[in-house]
């Protein structure tokens, strides 16, 4: 009956090992870069066609990071509740998932590739989560629309990761963590949405610039901004808490998860860079951030 148990323990030990060993024998490929973790805002589609200082900083930023092997992307605009989903197609389809813009925001198309290859490795990683593969979503506008300005060519594999929209805090930025190791691949991860959306709370006729139009959705992206800094991951998950404005900034969580992943990707050792700040529409914080 001893001989059985300890037979079992080191059979479910050699299990767990042989799925950290894919991931960490790929890391002591030295020839591959470490690529960072990133939290980029989105804000309207209408930024996918528009020249700004926002979308400006995302052509430099682009340039700055280099080539990944692929991207992995987290988007506000993939939610699925119950369920953590892992997109394996070899071609997945541009998705124009809203209403009302104009037709050259429907004529747009990123042609990236996906990577069946490193979905893969993510739906390993996401074994305690139980991610299943899914061929029925593509590249929604979360991942094109500012992909669209980092990597114009459109030549670096892109696949994404959805979000289970039931849990909570800790559990999106313990998934950000379980993808971590991807980073050593030379896979980018990169989460999508705003620190701040309240898309009743628009100000159209607010000027685009480092302050918001808002008190709460200024407060709350600079106590966003103070817990990133100090790497206060409690703070950052249970955000509610984080600032009197944030029920205005954050009326539902969906743009706001994608920077637990970011988060949690990253390592306690890189600390937060803040590659773009500012507001559009008064209240949606543009803010962008980069660990390694
Ligand atoms: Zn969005």
């Amino acid at each position: 009956m001893q001989i059985n148990r300890r037979k079992i323990v080191n059979a479910t030990l050699s299990t767990a090992l042989v799925g950290l060993g894919d991931l960490a024998g790929a890391a002591s490929e030295k020839s591959v870069k470490r690529m960072p973790s990133i939290f980029v805002a989105h804000g309207s589609p209408m930024n996918a066609i528009q020249d700004n200082d926002f979308t400006r900083a995302l052509q430099r930023w682009g340039q700055e990071l280099g080539r990944p092997k692929a991207i992995l992307v987290v988007s506000a605009h993939w939610l699925t509740p119950n369920e953590t989903r892992v997109a394996v197609q070899a071609q997945p389809q541009t998705i124009h998932d809203f209403g009302g813009f104009p037709q050259a925001l429907f004529d747009m198309q990123y042609p990236a590739a996906g990577s069946p290859e490193f979905a893969k490795l993510a739906l390993k990683a996401l074994v305690a989560q139980a991610a299943k593969p899914s061929t029925d979503w593509g590249l929604d506008h979360g991942a094109w629309s500012v992909l669209h300005h980092m990597f114009p060519k459109a030549d670096v594999p892109v696949f994404q990761v959805s979000i289970d929209y039931a849990k909570g805090g800790a559990h999106h930025l313990a998934v950000g963590r379980a993808l971590a190791a991807l980073r050593d691949r030379g896979v980018l991860v990169l989460g999508s949405g705003n620190v701040t959306h309240n898309l009743r709370a628009i100000d159209f006729d607010a000027a685009a610039g480092l302050a918001a139009s808002r008190p709460w959705a200024q407060t709350f992206d600079a106590a966003v901004k103070a817990a990133l800094l100090a790497n206060d991951t409690a703070a950052l998950t249970n955000y509610l808490a984080l600032d009197p404005g944030a029920k205005m900034a954050v009326p539902s969580p969906d743009h706001y998860w994608p920077l637990l992943y970011a988060v949690g990707a990253a390592s306690a050792s890189e600390k937060a860079r803040f590659v773009y700040e500012g507001f559009q529409a008064g209240t949606l914080s543009m803010r962008c951030v980069q660990w390694g």
